[in-house]
């Protein structure tokens, strides 16, 4: 299995098929993973094969790396595209977001003012009024939404707790318009042989019509790139990546595809 961890809280720059240049910034302990999912996809592995020993890292560790690195981007670049919230795990769980986004808005502000801010979640601590009104100040506040069926969600995305699609989708929406969706689609099949393609009709139109009233500024949607934990998955094509994103543009939704 070639799953990776990311160095924290710190890694990269790393050039992203969706962001460009990316200082990646992880809030999550650096030997192991931390998630509310546990995607058959994670490029992270599963969680029970990467359980940390570390702490996560504080606020003041994350604002002095991160600030260190920006100091040395300046000096020797490149310069970032973008700040990225990424890494092993979902990082709106850090029990500082909220004041982490602060200072790295703060400094971006100092070194790099034309770079984004942008946060890679999967949403499910967009409940959390901290987290809600922190993604609302930064950039790109992409939320992944691969479906709104919800056997599909408990078989691909595997919450590790309670999960309620409707009042994420509720939440979604009072972003009014301040976020982007992310949308991982694939074929092959589970651990089990069961499908998990979810690029059929079936799965697209009924997630389509929940993005148009989200509303979102634009949507991303994507393929499995690296090895997935789950060794049966299978690329979706670029034919139905193309399809799909069409129907968005279609629906007047600005979308873009990474094959
Ligand atoms: S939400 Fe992201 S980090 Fe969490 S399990 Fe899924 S792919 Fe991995």
């Amino acid at each position: 299995m070639a799953t990776v961890v990311y160095p924290s809280p710190i890694f990269g720059p790393i050039h992203s098929r969706r962001l460009g240049v990316s200082l990646g910034i992880n809030l999550l302990p650096g030997d192991g993973k931390v998630c509310s999912f546990d995607c058959l996809y994670c490029e992270c592995g599963l969680n029970r094969e990467r359980v940390p020993h570390n702490p996560f890292p504080t606020r003041a560790e994350v604002r002095e790396a991160l600030e260190t690195r920006l100091q040395d981007m300046l000096q020797n670049g490149p310069a970032p595209d973008v700040l990225t919230f990424a890494g092993n795990g979902e990082p709106t769980c850090h029990p500082e977001f909220a004041g982490i986004v602060d200072d790295a808005i703060c400094l971006r502000d100092k070194y790099f003012p034309k770079a984004q801010v942008s946060v890679l979640s999967n949403s499910t601590f967009i409940l959390r009024d901290s987290v809600f009104e922190a993604l609302k100040r930064v950039d790109c506040n992409i939320l992944k939404l691969d479906t709104v069926n919800p056997a599909y969600i408990q078989r691909v995305n595997c919450p590790r707790g309670h999960y309620d699609v409707n009042a994420l989708v509720q939440r979604m929406k009072a972003f009014e318009g301040h976020c982007i969706i992310q949308t991982l689609f694939m074929k092959g099949t589970d651990f089990e042989g069961v499908s998990v393609d979810n690029t059929g009709d079936e799965y697209v139109l009924p997630w389509l019509e929940t993005v148009k009233a989200i509303a979102p500024q634009k949507v991303m949607i994507y393929t499995i790139d690296r090895e997935t934990p789950c060794p049966t998955l299978q690329k979706a094509s670029h034919e139905e990546l193309d399809r799909i994103k069409q129907l968005l543009i279609d629906n007047g939704i600005d979308a873009s595809a990474s094959y």
